[in-house]
């Protein structure tokens, strides 16, 4: 597995300014399985410095050839991707089969969507006497979190890219492997001097000492609220861009007529996925009254197979949390839950049986949850789903309208019309129609405290251009 003890910055592997390190702990087994530069404020200078001198070039670069460019990044990714396999497995605990199928799939995929939108996107358009031109927003400062550690950054990278944005990375901690892979790829695919650099550190040294700089002019964040919350601010503050991708409680909502049982075993498969670790997972589960003992019953089945174990079997599907902290806090709101009287299914606080070292905890379900509880409000952030009963449609909507998030739900219902009229009534960025799948060129992002702005797609590339009117 790759470390290097650098950062790096116009086009090279060079050492911090800063003296600082984080060690890299494989959550499996607690064991620190690397150390990387935690950059310090001058090293954020000397990365935006960067940037911003390559800026005038890149952006002059035609938007096909940009894509080309990007076209050979995702080339790097393919060749590499067993490399990334093992690297996120180690550092974020991830089963080897997501980390392939999803964890690199998705970004792979979502790289060579943006090489062909490169070539097809109109950067220029006409309205009336006016050519409307779609240029660069300048120098990108992007702050990504470890759930999905490559997904992120692609997500922010390829489409600043193709914009003609230069960007500087500042990583999560917890993942910054991963990060340093990505830069050798970008290497690879021999991108000029400048137009990517990458800054490890921490969060309120190096993260907020990006969001900070005067000569960043688009700050795109994916991780908590609370951080999301102080970098909008920031933004506000300096009048600059700044895309937020936040926390979610997302409902899954089951209507009568629908298919019960494939409608339960997909949401416990969801809320287990990336061991529950998802800003989009759907971790209220909302049943008719009449079908609501039934639900109860196919949901603590179904978690059964989902069984904690170690990442790196290829039959494991759900890992490790990523570190101590998150353990402690899923472990927390699993006794909250206890404490404020929803009836406990299966799961629980303790460790799971046999893991006693590295960061597990059970695959757990509730029932009897009410939409007020602390657990049916907050973000937990583990696998962990809340059964909520409910009486007519109207409530129904209600409930799952009643959080401060609107990043994402789902609508099970007789047919797909009878969802789809249901999903119109939800305040969520994306709504699965049926167990309908993820599609990497549809806009994702939130309503309300989920976020501000969309990636992926045509939307997300929007995101790094802004117009100037050429009037005639
Ligand atoms: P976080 O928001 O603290 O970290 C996300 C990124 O922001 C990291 O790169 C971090 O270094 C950086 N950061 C932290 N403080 C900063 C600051 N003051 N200025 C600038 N950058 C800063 O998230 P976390 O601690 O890794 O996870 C905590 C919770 O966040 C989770 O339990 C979960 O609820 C949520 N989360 C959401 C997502 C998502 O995809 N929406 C992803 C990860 C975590």
């Amino acid at each position: 597995m790759i470390a290097h003890d650098a950062l790096y910055i116009d086009g090279s592997w060079r050492p911090a300014l800063g003296t600082g390190v984080i060690d890299v702990v494989n959550p499996a087994d607690e064991q620190v399985i690397a150390s990387v530069p935690a950059g310090s404020a001058e090293d954020v200078d000397a990365a935006v410095a960067a940037a911003r001198a390559a800026l005038p070039g890149w952006a002059a670069v035609p938007p096909a050839r940009r894509g080309t460019y990007v076209a050979a990044l995702r080339d790097q990714l393919v060749a590499r991707r067993d490399e990334f396999v093992a690297t996120m497995t180690a550092e974020l605990g991830v089963p080897v089969g997501f980390a392939r199928r999803v964890q690199t799939g998705i970004p792979i995929a979502v790289a060579g969507s943006y090489a062909e939108l490169a070539a097809t996107y109109a950067f220029e358009e006409r309205i009336g006497n006016s050519a409307v031109h779609h240029e660069p927003v300048g120098v990108v400062g992007a702050i990504t979190p470890w759930n999905y550690p490559l997904h992120q950054i692609v997500n922010k990278v390829a489409p600043a890219l193709v914009a003609g944005c230069t960007i500087v990375l500042k990583p999560a901690e917890d993942t910054p492997l991963t990060a340093q892979l990505f830069a050798e790829c970008v290497a690879a695919a021999e991108l000029p001097a400048g137009v990517f650099n990458l800054v490890t550190g921490l969060g309120p040294v190096a993260g907020q000492a990006l969001a900070e700089h005067p000569g960043v002019d688009l700050v795109s964040f994916t991780g908590s609220t609370d951080v999301g919350r102080r970098i909008g601010a920031i933004a506000g503050g300096a009048v600059k861009r700044v895309a937020l991708e936040l926390g979610g409680k997302s409902a899954n909502v089951v209507l009568p007529g629908a298919d019960l049982a494939k409608a339960v075993a997909a949401n416990v498969a969801d809320v287990c996925r990336n061991t529950g670790q998802s800003c989009n997972a759907l971790t209220r589960l909302l049943v008719h009254t009449d079908q609501y003992e039934e639900a109860v019953s196919l949901a603590a089945a179904a978690v059964a197979s989902f069984v904690p174990g170690d990442p790196t079997d290829p039959d494991v599907r759900v890992g490790p949390l990523v570190n101590a902290k998150q353990q402690a806090r899923v472990r927390a709101y699993i006794d909250k839950g206890v404490e404020e009287g929803a009836r406990l299914v299966t799961g629980g606080s303790a460790a799971p049986e046999g893991r006693e070292k590295g960061y597990f905890v059970r695959p757990t379900v509730f029932a009897d949850v009410t939409p007020e509880m602390t657990i049916a409000q907050e973000e937990i952030f583990g696998p962990v789903l809340s059964l909520i009963r409910y009486e007519d449609e109207d409530e129904a909507v209600r409930i799952a309208n009643g959080t401060v998030y609107g990043l994402a739900a789902a609508v099970w219902a007789a047919d797909g019309a009878t969802a789809a009229a249901f999903a119109r009534r939800l305040e969520a960025g994306q709504v699965e129609i049926n167990g309908g799948g993820f599609n990497i060129l549809a806009p994702f992002g939130g309503h309300k405290q989920s976020g501000i702005g969309r990636e992926l797609g045509a939307h997300g590339l929007a995101e790094y251009l802004h117009t100037k009117s050429l009037q005639f």
